[in-house]
């Protein structure tokens, strides 16, 4: 395996803290909860797109790029961190947003624009076409433009995870912990295919667990295959000389509640209980409906007691304030 020829720009501190969370442990007959907090990387507000972006803008910059530009959701963290990783490296940062301008900015729209990056609006059918689009305008304008794709989840991006699987299994030894899963939020991919080939890599034998937030294992685009060709693509990149296949990838799709960026009653009490037990936030799209899922799996006894779970917190929290109205809704 051969990572260290990579380019790569750093972004944050590492290792991210694990912290206990004892009110889990307290509750009786469920697994000891540990919590691996990737919201505290420190680039703009944290999250996990920080990790990917290290190694996308390590290329952006090797190719003597000026200018990123990738896509997502109105309230996409990867677009918010993309935004800041941006300043940080001295690069310009154009954004392809699909919904509709809100008459009020708030959450992590707010920050892009804080962060100075420009907006383009667009319906989601249209995202990619619009992403290639505007590089295309920049290109014609002279400019050098980096084409992130969403949620910077391609085998550069996802070379971060399999690294932060390094990280882990430094701690785990340190910590004297070997967790029997990892339970962690999943949507463009590369966070899992990353974690997936690092547990290949480093020998860990505990389940790693994404919970989906909007794929599915059937349908138009199943999940499966395209996590199979991230980690694929990922272990050339770094000649990791493995080849995954669709079984190396546990996911769960019981929990996609109204759609994507459609928190409900799962992932407000999830927020509600992780901030009351705990003094932690999650953000209502990705954290918040996988730890409610993980709740729930717990109460039905798919985790017991003696296990030990390690909730891999991807951030997000900056979404909260995109909620606020239906948080307060469904508390009251
Ligand atoms: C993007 C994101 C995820 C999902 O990661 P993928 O690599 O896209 O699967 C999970 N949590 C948060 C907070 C995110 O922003």
């Amino acid at each position: 395996m051969n990572i260290e020829h990579l380019p790569r720009f750093s972004l944050a501190e590492f290792p991210t803290p694990i912290h206990t969370l004892s009110s889990f442990s307290s509750a009786g007959d469920g697994p000891t909860v540990l919590m691996k907090r990737d919201d505290l990387t420190s680039l703009g507000m944290g999250g996990n797109k920080t990790r990917k972006l290290e190694f996308l803008l390590g290329e952006a910059l090797d190719q003597g790029c000026d200018t990123l530009v990738t896509a997502g959701g109105i309230q996409s963290n990867h677009c918010r961190l993309t935004a800041a990783a941006a300043r940080k490296a001295g690069l310009k940062c154009h954004l392809v947003l699909n919904g509709t301008p809100p008459e009020a900015p708030n959450g992590n729209i707010l920050l892009d624009r804080i962060f100075g990056a420009e907006i383009h609006f667009c319906q989601r059918q249209n995202r990619d076409e619009t992403l290639y689009r505007v590089a295309e305008e920049l290109s014609q304008k002279g400019r050098r433009p980096y084409v992130i794709p969403v949620g910077g989840s391609n085998s550069i991006g996802a070379v971060g995870y399999v690294n932060a699987m390094l990280e882990l299994e430094t701690q785990m030894d340190q910590m004297k912990i070997t967790p029997d899963a990892i339970v962690f939020a999943t949507s463009s991919g590369g966070t899992q295919a990353g974690l997936a080939l690092g547990a290949k890599i480093t020998g860990f034998k505990g389940q790693i667990l994404g919970m989906s937030i909007d794929q599915t294992k059937t349908g138009n685009e199943p999940f499966p295959p395209i996590l199979t060709k991230i980690a694929n693509d990922t272990s050339l990149r770094i000649e990791a000389g493995i080849q995954m296949d669709e079984s190396d990838f546990s996911l769960n799709c019981d929990y996609l509640g109204a759609g994507y960026a459609m928190p409900g009653d799962l992932e407000f009490n999830a927020i509600r209980n992780l901030a009351l037990n705990e003094g932690i936030l999650l953000g209502p799209v990705y954290t918040a409906r996988a730890m409610g899922g993980m709740m729930d799996l717990i109460q039905k006894g798919y985790f017991t007691k003696h296990q030990t779970i390690l909730f891999w917190h991807t951030g997000g929290t900056p979404e909260l304030f995109a909620w606020a109205d239906q948080c307060c809704r469904t508390w009251k």
